[in-house]
Formats: structure tokens, C-alpha cells, sequence
């Protein structure tokens, strides 16, 4: 018998099992897939780790989850500085003074604020409420053509005008020649790779991989006082309302016999008529030596049922049904509904673990 079950061996439920553990209680976790770590989950490839379901960069402004990261494996210095390929031609990302010298010529920050300003004039005094809308506020439209448009809605297989706003709000806008895609304080990569820091939350706890809690949620349940259930919510109560909509990824990975292939980890490419949005070479996040690379493309689509999902549609649509299970989920005893697909939400990693530590500390555990 034990104190806590946890569905899923991802960060949320890793953090928990950890911290659950360090307070003396019994924990076993169960992980449908056959590896721990969730979407984060990193393969040697010949010294190379490989970002199995695509690029995780770690970044945080609060020293405390960074020291909690830390404190499991080391961090390198990595410094995400995307370019974005549109047309053959490269940009600098996030957008910033390189971005906009490139497009216009343009070298003060002065110069470049006044063609946004110019642009973003077609709005009016309309408060922007859709993601079309807001981009061109806070870039113009020449940016929002060239480099928004066309990655956005193939990465979320929508129109840019049916995308809430909130989702490019994550893109910095910066008036220096500063290509740091995060304004975070704290970034990195752990050494050695996502699992190994995954593996050493969970070292001394009893985990079960291959193995499905909703395949015999009664028998499983019966093995511990409580639950942490870290699935999708709308599975768990058996898509009783519908189901809510993802975006999922699927990559296409590829060995080469070369060095350094594109000379960066993140190229992104933002028109429409190239179905993959971003090429990741793996071995510029955590740097080797070694005479070959890994690629990947990554190509986005719809979710189905069978798919892994990734992005939730945070829509009013969507997140309408999300508050219906919620509901449910409010109601359900002995059980906490934590992460990603348990709370529906466009989580990043270190946002997941803030969620986590809350949650073991609302247990009131002593
Ligand atoms: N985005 C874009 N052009 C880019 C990169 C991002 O328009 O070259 C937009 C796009 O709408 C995307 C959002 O910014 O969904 C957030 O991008 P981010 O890189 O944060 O997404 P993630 O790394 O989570 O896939």
C-alpha cells in the first residue's frame, strides 16, 4: 500500500514523487509510455542528446526553481538565440534591433520605432483581441507577414485571427541587439540531458513504466490513500463532454555524417509553403565533440485520438469545455489533477514545477 499513486513520470509528476518522497511518504509512479520524463525525456545518440519530443530549453526568473533544477544535475550556459529563415533570407529572433536592421536597414532604436509606430497605425484605437491583431500592435505588419503569419498558422492550423492574442505575448520585443530568445534571468541545459536530471527527482522511488492507469483505473487506484493524476482530464472522465482540441507534432529525425549542420540548435521557418516549422540540430543545446549531428524537422497537426498531444488550444471554445471538466474534476475525492494535460494549460517546464512544489505544499504535509 502507499500514500500516493502518480499517473505519469513527467516534471509534474516527478516533482511530486520527490518531494512526496523527501517528506518521508510511500509513492509508487505509473508512466503509460516507456521511459520517464515526459515530453522533456532526452536519448543519448552517440553522445548526443537528442530532444525526443522537441527542443526544452529551461529558463526561469525565480531563483528558487532554478536552485531546485540545479540541485539535481548541472546546467550549462546555453542561450537560445533562434534564427528565422523566410524566404531563403535569415532573421534574428526574438525580434530586436538585428531583426529590424536586416528588414529596414534601420540602426537606432528610434528609427525602428517610428516604422512600427507608422504600421501599427492600420489598428486604429482597436484594442487588439486576436493574435493577427495583436502582433501587428506590438511589430507591424512586415514583420507580422514575414515572420509571424505563416509560422503561426501552421503551427496551430488556424487562422492568426482565430488565435488568442496571449500566445504572442511569449515572443520578447526588444529595442537592443539582443538575440536572447528569453528575458528570463536563469537559462540553460541540463548536462547530460533532461532524463538524467528527471532520474536523479525520482532516485529511491518505486516507478512502473509500459503501464496505463486508465486501462484499470479501479485496480490502480486501489494501490495507494490518494492520487496524483497528471493525463489528459478530458480522458480521465472519458471525453464525457467531448474532447478538447491539441496541436501535435510529428518529427521526422535524420543522422548525417557531417559536423554541424545549420550552426545553430533553433532554425525557424516562417512561411506557409514549407510544412515544417522548425529544423533542431541537437548537439548545439549540450555541445560534444563528435563527427556526426541529429536534425530534426518538426511538422505540426491536428490532434487525434492515438496522437501524442502537445499544445493545448487555448480558444474560448476549448477552454469552455476545459472549465466543464474541471468542474468534474473539482468533485473527484482523493485526487489532484496537476500539469500540462490535467490542467490544459500552454505550460513551460519551469512553470510546471513552480505548479508541483505548490501542489505537495497544499498537502500540508509536515
Ligand atoms: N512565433 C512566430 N514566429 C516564430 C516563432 C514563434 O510567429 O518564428 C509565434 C507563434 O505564434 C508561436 C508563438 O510565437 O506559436 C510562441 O512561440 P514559442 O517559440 O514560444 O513556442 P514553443 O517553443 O512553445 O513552440
Amino acid at each position: 500500500m502507499y500514500d500516493y499513486l502518480i499517473v505519469g513520470a513527467g516534471l509534474f509528476g516527478s516533482v511530486c514523487a520527490h518531494e512526496l518522497n523527501k517528506k518521508g511518504k510511500k509513492v509508487l509512479v505509473i508512466e503509460k509510455r516507456d521511459h520517464i520524463a515526459g515530453n522533456a525525456y532526452t536519448e543519448n545518440n552517440d553522445g548526443i542528446q537528442v530532444h525526443k519530443y522537441g527542443a526544452h530549453i529551461f529558463h526561469t526568473n525565480d531563483k528558487k526553481i532554478w536552485d531546485y533544477v540545479n540541485s539535481f544535475v548541472e546546467f550549462n550556459r546555453f542561450t537560445n538565440s533562434p534564427l528565422a529563415n523566410y524566404e531563403g533570407v535569415l532573421y534574428n529572433l526574438p525580434f530586436n534591433m538585428n531583426t529590424f536592421y536586416k528588414l529596414w536597414g534601420v540602426k537606432t532604436p528610434q528609427e525602428a520605432m517610428n516604422i512600427i509606430n507608422d504600421q501599427r497605425k492600420e489598428l486604429g484605437d482597436k484594442e487588439p483581441d486576436n493574435l493577427e491583431e495583436k502582433a501587428i500592435s506590438l511589430v507591424g505588419r512586415d514583420i507580422y507577414e514575414k515572420l509571424i503569419k505563416g509560422y503561426t498558422e501552421k503551427q496551430w492550423g488556424r487562422k492568426a485571427t482565430d488565435l488568442p492574442a496571449f500566445i504572442i505575448n511569449r515572443l520578447p520585443v526588444r529595442m537592443t541587439y539582443d538575440n536572447n530568445y528569453f528575458s528570463d534571468r536563469y537559462q540553460g541545459i541540463p548536462i547530460g540531458g533532461y532524463t538524467k536530471m528527471v532520474a536523479a527527482m525520482l532516485e529511491g522511488i518505486d516507478v512502473m513504466l509500459n503501464v496505463d492507469f486508465l486501462k484499470d483505473k479501479t485496480k490502480y487506484s486501489q494501490l495507494a490513500n490518494k492520487i496524483i493524476y497528471t493525463g489528459p482530464v478530458d480522458e480521465y472522465f472519458k471525453y464525457c463532454f467531448g474532447k478538447l482540441e491539441y496541436r501535435s507534432l510529428q518529427f521526422e529525425t535524420e543522422v548525417l555524417q557531417e559536423e554541424n549542420y545549420q550552426g545553430n540548435a533553433v532554425i525557424n521557418y516562417t512561411e506557409a509553403n514549407i510544412p515544417y516549422t522548425r529544423i533542431i540540430e541537437h548537439k548545439h543545446f549540450d555541445p560534444v565533440n563528435c563527427s556526426h549531428t541529429v536534425v530534426t524537422k518538426e511538422f505540426p497537426a491536428e490532434w487525434k485520438k492515438g496522437d501524442e498531444p502537445y499544445y493545448p488550444i487555448n480558444d474560448t471554445k476549448n477552454m469552455d469545455l476545459f472549465k466543464k471538466y474541471k468542474l468534474l474534476a473539482n468533485e473527484e475525492k482523493g485526487i489532484i489533477f496537476g500539469g500540462r494535460l490535467a490542467e490544459y494549460k500552454y505550460y513551460d517546464m519551469h512553470q510546471v514545477i513552480a505548479s508541483a512544489l505548490y501542489a505537495v505544499e497544499s498537502e500540508g504535509l509536515v
